[in-house]
């Protein structure tokens, strides 16, 4: 007969003391309520419910959580077991205590051993409780971790059961998360459960062995410690043992019995600074003989779980092959707590790191998922299941978003608002810009980039995934607006035909345009007199297609590139954007540029110093909303037509000799002109060149001020648009 544990009340009433006198008076609410909620109601154990709970609280505050917490760790099962409605708690208590109880309930009720639809539909519902806030599988940790202490008061069916759900999916979830000490705990309660006759013997051997073991440690950390002394190095060095459950999982592997296991102790070195872990690396290899290939050096290289560490075996005092770890007490800190380490409260930190914080550990959780290897495992198989259909993304704030496999950036701006979707311009995925048909993937962070002047395109609907972003562009595209756009585009049109004195009817329009859409990104003659209607495009260029131009000889045709219709900019993620060069500041590739989005001709791509512009912002009287974010495509080659004046002393042969200059870097002519001055003995010549970016102008200015005669050179730079 087991006795009941002690009741934790005054445990609990000592640790909570390091929180402060505010936190305190919420964490006695969070008591007072719980108690009330769970009044009358006993565990297995025959103590009260309100014990657990109380326990759930210790183990929170051991791993140094915050007060909202520790209040959800007090309530984490009055939503399940009790009848008090989330509405209530919501009443009684401040974000994010209620949601913290709510998710923790909802992990609290998955069952994994079940139809293996449910298992899959569960464990996605389990990632995106974590997911919404991460001190939600910390706060269940720690409730199935007393769970597991105190599991001995259940039947066996249920031990077994919860044991091993525990091995498979929270003691994984602890390691990912990197919090060691909890895993380790966890593994070994299991293991007594699920591994019975092997957990006695390993224990028994390990208590056999301690005695002997234990006086080769203290001589050990007694000869190192003497060592570091002379070197003047501070640290605290321990002896460390093995969990009961890696020692068995290393039997199991490598086919070993216990006694041919020879690393079960090892020393651990904790010091202050990162130079002195180093510095006691090789003090530690210079007294004792390092066994090769043992070496790790996890702190240059920290694990996935931020795990940071130096490992090294070496054969140590008497011959004994003896683990060390040498790490600085933030790693020690990180080693042992993990996640819970990170979530420390710190003093100073900006929201903004909150955030990263945040969002490092939430791509870990889809990193943890997706790296499930082991076909054994049992995570293994669900996880193929979960992430055939969904991604999960996140917001820059760190709210998650599940979206269907293949969504763009567009679905994206959708879930979180009509009025984003409508207005999306671009996107930027994890700090990077994307073009708008990007295929999500899980963990991504997605950042929708708004314009006032923005609205949906008629191709969106080819690249959505989601019917939500399908049905609000399809109704955007019957709605009023749209409608009237087309009707003010069809009456512009026909005026500006009129002013030409064009002799064609208004019938005629839509065919006659036909041909010219594609020059302005429309679909449809619907589409086009909509973007004329909304200003995108003006008339005049429009009508200016049926005019007929004076027929020039053509240069030399120049390659696919350059007839390509994208200017070799990317705004924001805009596909095909209707772009000009601004006249003002002339911008080079190279050259740090921003668009701004002009009333019916598109945008106009400006140098970011440019004056003119912010004259522009302030004279149209317009926020900085106009302004798109603008880069260089740096995926595609620029083209641009630059004009370079050569002024040289008159020779014969000086054409001959700057055209081969110019062809030897594989620049194309586009067309010359040459004229001699006999008086001044000068000629002056005039290049039309395509080159790619500001370094190739440059790099041909300086090869042609080497020939020979060569007075002056000057360019002018004009875009192919
Ligand atoms: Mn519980």
């Amino acid at each position: 007969m087991t006795t009941a544990p002690p009741s934790p009340i005054d445990q609990f009433e000592e640790v909570k003391q390091c929180y402060t006198e505010q936190e305190i008076a919420l964490i006695d609410r969070a008591y007072a309520f719980a108690s009330a909620a769970h009044k009358g109601q006993l565990r297995m154990s025959g103590t009260p419910h309100i014990y657990h709970c109380l326990e759930v609280a210790i183990i929170l505050t051991e791993l140094r959580m915050d007060s909202a917490s520790i209040c959800a760790g007090l309530l984490h099962d009055v939503l399940e077991d009790t009848d008090i409605a989330y509405e209530t708690m919501k009443a009684e208590f401040p974000s994010p205590i209620p949601e913290l109880v709510e998710g923790v309930t909802k992990i609290s009720t998955l069952r994994f051993r079940s139809a293996r639809e449910e298992q899959v539909e569960n464990l996605r519902k389990m990632i995106l409780a974590m997911a919404i806030d991460i001190r939600v599988i910390i706060i269940k940790l720690s409730d199935r971790l007393h769970n597991m202490r105190t599991l001995q008061y259940l039947p066996l069916d249920k031990q077994l059961s919860i044991s091993r759900d525990t091995l498979d999916i929270y003691a994984q979830l602890a390691n990912r998360l990197g919090m060691t000490r909890i895993r380790s705990e966890l593994e070994d309660l299991a293991m007594s459960y699920l591994h019975s006759e092997a957990y006695q013997e390993i224990t028994q051997n390990v208590a056999r062995k301690k005695a002997q073991r234990e006086v080769l440690i203290q001589r050990s950390i007694a000869y190192l410690r003497d060592h570091m002394e002379r070197h003047d190095i501070s640290a605290t060095i321990q002896g460390r043992s093995k969990h009961f459950y890696s020692i068995f999982q290393k039997m199991q592997k490598q086919h070993l019995s216990f006694d041919e296991i020879y690393d079960l102790s090892a020393l651990r070195i904790v010091t202050e600074t990162l130079e002195q872990c180093y510095d006691i690396l090789g003090l530690v290899h210079s007294v004792w003989r390092p066994i090769p290939g043992r070496f790790k050096d996890y702190i240059a290289l920290p694990k996935e779980n931020m795990y940071q560490s130096i490992h090294t075996t070496v054969v140590g005092l008497g011959g004994e092959v003896t683990e060390i770890q040498i790490r600085t007490s933030d790693m020690h800190k990180v080693a042992e707590e993990g996640i819970a380490a990170h979530w420390l409260y710190k003093e100073g930190r900006t929201q903004e790191e909150e955030i990263d914080q945040k969002l490092l550990w939430l791509r870990q959780l889809t990193e943890w998922i997706k790296d499930i290897r082991d076909p054994s495992d049992f995570l293994n198989a669900l996880k193929e299941d979960v992430f055939a259909d969904i991604v999960f993304c996140f917001s820059p704030k760190g709210d998650v978003v599940e979206l269907p496999k293949d969504s763009t950036p567009i679905d994206f701006a959708y879930h979180i608002h009509t009025e984003i979707g409508e207005h999306c311009i671009g996107a930027r995925v994890n700090k990077k810009y994307v073009p708008l048909r990007y295929t999500l993937h899980n963990g991504d962070m997605v950042e929708i980039i708004t314009s006032k002047t923005g609205h949906p395109s008629q191709d969106w609907l080819d690249i959505v995934k989601t019917s939500r972003a399908r049905n609000k562009i399809r109704h955007y595209f019957k709605s009023k607006n749209y409608e009237a756009d087309i009707q003010q585009g069809k009456d512009l049109l026909w005026k500006a035909t009129r002013a030409k004195n064009l002799t064609i009817t208004q019938a005629e329009l839509p065919d006659r345009l036909a041909p010219h859409l594609r020059a302005f990104r429309a679909n449809s003659f619907e589409e086009l007199l909509a973007e004329i209607g909304f200003g995108s495009i003006i008339a005049g260029q429009v009508v200016a297609k049926l005019t007929p131009e004076p027929q020039k000889p053509e240069p030399a045709k120049p390659s696919r590139a350059q007839r390509r219709s994208t200017p070799g900019v990317v705004i924001a993620g805009v596909q095909d954007p209707l772009v000009r060069f601004a006249g003002c500041c002339s911008p080079i590739p190279g050259d740090p540029i921003v668009g701004f989005v002009t009333r019916g001709r598109g945008v106009s791509i400006h140098k970011e110093e440019c004056a003119s512009l912010r004259h522009l912002i302030v004279q149209s009287s317009q926020d900085k909303s106009r302004l798109i974010p603008t880069q260089w495509d740096v995926n595609q080659p620029t083209y641009s037509k630059v004009l370079v004046k050569v002024v040289s002393r008159d020779r014969t042969g000086l054409l001959k000799d700057l055209t081969s200059v110019i062809s030897s870097m594989n620049l194309m002519i586009l067309g010359s002109h040459s004229k001699s001055y006999s008086q001044k003995g000068q000629a002056i010549l005039k290049f039309q060149i395509l080159v790619e970016n500001a370094n190739q102008i440059n790099d041909l200015l300086n090869r042609l001020k080497n020939v020979n005669g060569v007075i002056s050179l000057t360019r002018t730079l004009r875009h192919n648009y």
